[in-house]
């Protein structure tokens, strides 16, 4: 079975319903888009998608829209969104993700945020909305996990938060980023000793004669990722934190391709951009499953989403988007590498032209919710102060309990520091790091090694 689609975005004339060829913007609209956005039209870049899929279980599920708003009816809030969600062990999790979690992360966003605001709390967000959603899926089953990238495009700026083995690889400006994680035992030490720390037991399979075969793998299940929604069978330290990367295009544009892993199994992510090259988005998302289900037969859901950015190039009359202090900061730089036709491409006036490069401005995967959710974004208005960070539910004054509350280490506390979580959050976060075995679970830990 293989289904495909496709869809066109038309950039800055296509957020609202009512856009039609020379119609007056009224001024109130320009004046907000004006406060709103801090920057040119001419920045939205156009947006070209496509998704093809070959099923063998039936548990890849993905999310294509085009046009979200995150202020209703003002079309120059609108972003574009992409989701990968590749269940295991049934497609409860799967499903339940791809209907909630943009609801999930519109709502940890506080409203009437400028852009900057809006783009600087995203990171945070992503990692309230993660949790929110695993929270709130364990309500309603036990088992089934998934693993989720989700992609959000707000002009040329790309934020991607990922949980799991599917992968969102970028290609701009002949290079390729890495823009999610790899949260597989085999691919991090750091999460192997989490998970071992948290009372998992993570080692190989063994087969008669003492023999270890296969990936690492947290036992028992067998479930070889360290981070998922769901699968709360197995515990709660396989988190739902993910891994947040923020980047700004240049005026180049570029093209991502998220896929998983039936892709990436079978194809290196330079395979995956040479083979579908110069083809439209559709074309080349079929070209892409299709070249690995040649390679490795179709051994697994094989599912792949390609979208273009085509970004105009700015008008060099205007002035240059200023950086604000809040984003921006160079992080570091990751996975970057130079493709072999690169070596042409130099940047050596950039020292003196408008930065038009690639800027990779956020990148965090800490499993802690005391570093993922304490942020100088969003500042909540004064109203609003006592809001759980998680599930965003309204605490009394009283109520809240600081993120950086360590029951471990009593006295270190000090309650007024925020942000704050309420009782059930709290007690998630602590069964997260193995303060607090999960319900019904009372697996003996130690080590299979
Ligand atoms: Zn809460």
């Amino acid at each position: 079975m293989s289904s495909r689609s496709g869809s066109t975005s038309g950039g800055s004339t296509g957020g609202g319903s009512s856009a039609g060829g020379g119609a007056a913007v009224p001024l109130a609209l320009l004046l907000r888009r004006e406060v709103a956005s801090e920057r040119t039209a001419s920045e939205r870049p156009e947006l070209h998608s496509g998704l093809f899929s070959q099923a063998k279980k039936g548990e890849d599920f993905t999310f294509l829209k085009l046009e979200c708003e995150r202020v209703p009816g003002v079309p120059s809030s609108s972003f574009s969104a992409f989701g990968l969600f590749d269940g295991h062990n049934g497609n409860g999790a799967a499903i339940y993700t791809k209907e909630n979690l943009l609801n999930n992360i519109l709502n940890a966003v506080p409203a009437d945020l400028n852009r900057e605001d809006w783009l600087a709390a995203l990171p945070r967000a992503l990692v309230a909305a993660f949790v929110k959603t695993d929270k709130d899926f364990q309500t309603k089953a036990r088992s089934s996990g998934t693993t989720v990238t989700f992609v959000i495009i707000d002009g040329l700026f790309i934020t991607v938060a990922s949980v799991g083995d599917s992968r969102c690889v970028l290609q701009a400006e002949g290079s390729i980023y890495h823009l999610s994680s790899d949260h597989r035992f085999d691919a991090s030490k750091e999460e192997v000793d989490r998970v071992t720390k948290c009372g998992g037991d993570v080692g190989r399979l063994n087969v008669v004669g003492g023999a270890e075969i296969g990936p690492l793998r947290c036992w028992p299940g067998g479930l070889c990722l360290s981070r998922s929604i769901g699968d709360q069978d197995v515990g709660e330290f396989i988190v739902p934190v993910p891994l947040v990367k923020q980047v700004k295009l240049s005026t180049a544009g570029g093209r991502l391709i998220i896929a998983s892993d039936g892709v990436w199994d079978a194809l290196s992510p330079e395979v995956a951009f040479n083979c579908s090259r110069e083809l439209p988005p559709v074309p080349a998302a079929e070209q892409i499953v299709k070249t690995a289900v040649q390679s490795k037969g179709l051994r697994d859901d094989t599912t792949c989403i390609v979208v273009d950015i085509i970004a105009e190039k700015t008008n060099p009359s205007m002035p240059l988007p200023r950086r604000q202090p809040g984003i921006g900061v160079f992080k570091n730089m990751f996975g970057k590498k130079k493709s072999s036709d690169s070596s042409s491409h130099s940047h050596a006036d950039r020292e003196y032209m408008d930065p038009d490069i690639l800027e990779e401005i956020f990148e965090d995967g800490c499993a802690l919710l005391s570093r993922r959710l304490d942020s100088e974004y969003p500042v909540r208005n004064m109203f609003k102060l006592f809001i759980c960070a998680v599930c965003q539910i309204e605490l009394k004054p009283n109520q809240g309990i600081s993120v950086h509350e360590d029951s471990s280490e009593p006295g270190s506390l000090r309650r007024w520091d925020g942000p704050f979580l309420c009782q059930s959050c709290q007690e998630k976060k602590e069964a997260m790091e193995g303060k607090r075995r999960s319900r019904g679970s009372s697996r003996n830990s130690g080590s299979s090694e």
